[in-house]
């Protein structure tokens, strides 16, 4: 019999409270799930999200491992009292609700959909927008999330760039890396999504000097995190015509104040960190799984980098 600690939001509950034991059952563990504990020596595991009330982990001390309901975990990895692996969430689904949001979003942009739909003139204005296979699309970050989207856009005939730490290769897409491909995969580029970890080396990724290398009038498209981007950067770019918009799903600090600049710019889209929530169903047997590898001796999954920070 194995002991699992649920701590995240109490609202997050109900939608564990039966998706969660089953997917133990159906992993064929014998677990007993529980929402807190007076003997936290006897807990194995924990299933966590840093939106509850748990800081110290210091005594669960027999945990074999904390396992996040969130794929970022910048709020985490600095968390000193853990001890144990810890693993992000990697999921299908949250692939796919990403993959979604990505595509709708740069769809939007390049056939310039805003125009039509915030009509305020009788105008026949026919503008013919380019194709697909005419537009460098660049995604910065392709990891989970990022080649997912990647892929998706190149089977739309995008000309898909990706940019990541490590040499990546994904078919139709020109990859780049490191410090040096940075530039190339910004260089002309007319839309730009961000799928990068708040991590030590990707803050401000997204600053004066970058922006330079876009071509004029470009988009910025961020569901990765609010750090990547110096958002006073963003609005000069946005005031001078070099972006044309920006549509942003995270911020520094969420909710977005209510004082914030972007509330009021005409050239920003505000979405309500809404691009990709994990879906309990499908998380719950992601993580079931890790767990089943824990108990086989097996190697866990998704095992996060604390140095790198993602
Ligand atoms: P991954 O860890 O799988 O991918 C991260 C990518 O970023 C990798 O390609 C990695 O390169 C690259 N990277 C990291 N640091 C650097 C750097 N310094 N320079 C260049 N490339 C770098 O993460 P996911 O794809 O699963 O998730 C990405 C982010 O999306 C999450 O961290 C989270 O912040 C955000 N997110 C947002 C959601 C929303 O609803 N808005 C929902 C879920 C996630 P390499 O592969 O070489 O290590």
């Amino acid at each position: 019999m194995i002991t699992v600690l649920f701590a995240a939001a109490d609202r997050a509950w109900p939608s564990y409270e039966t998706v969660l034991p089953a997917a133990l059952a159906e992993a064929g563990l014998d677990a007993t799930v529980l929402r807190e504990t007076d003997r936290p020596e006897d807990v194995d595991y924990i299933v966590y999200a840093p939106n509850g009330t748990l800081t110290d982990f210091t005594p669960y001390t027999n945990l074999k491992a904390v396992f996040s309901l969130w794929a970022g975990v910048e709020k985490i990895v600095g968390n000193t009292t853990i001890t144990c692996p810890l693993c992000r969430l990697v999921d299908p689904s949250l692939a796919q609700g990403m993959t979604e949001w990505v595509v709708g979003q740069v769809l939007r942009h390049h056939l310039g959909l805003d125009r039509y739909i915030k009509r305020d003139s009788r105008d026949w204005d026919q503008v013919t927008p380019p194709l697909a296979s005419q537009r460098k699309v660049t995604i910065l970050g392709i990891g989970e999330l990022g080649a997912a989207s990647a892929r998706a856009l190149r089977a739309l005939g995008f000309d898909v760039h990706g940019w990541s730490n490590s040499q990546k290769a994904i078919d139709g897409v020109t990859c780049h890396a490191g410090a040096g491909g940075l530039e190339p995969a910004l260089s002309g580029a007319e839309i730009v999504v961000l799928l990068l970890p708040d991590a030590p080396g990707t803050q401000n990724v997204i600053n004066a000097d970058t922006l330079a290398h876009l071509a004029q009038g470009a988009v910025i498209i961020n569901p990765g995190r609010g750090p990547l981007i110096d958002d006073d950067a963003l609005i000069d770019a946005l005031n001078s015509g070099q972006l044309s918009h920006a549509t942003l799903d995270v911020f520094r600090q969420e909710p977005l104040p209510q004082d914030h600049p972007f509330w009021s710019h005409a050239g920003v889209t505000i979405t309500p960190h809404v691009a990709s929530e994990t879906r309990p169903f499908s998380a719950a047997k992601v993580i079931a799984e890790n767990m089943r590898r824990a108990e086989a001796g097996e190697p866990l999954m998704h095992v996060v980098d604390r140095e790198r920070g993602y």
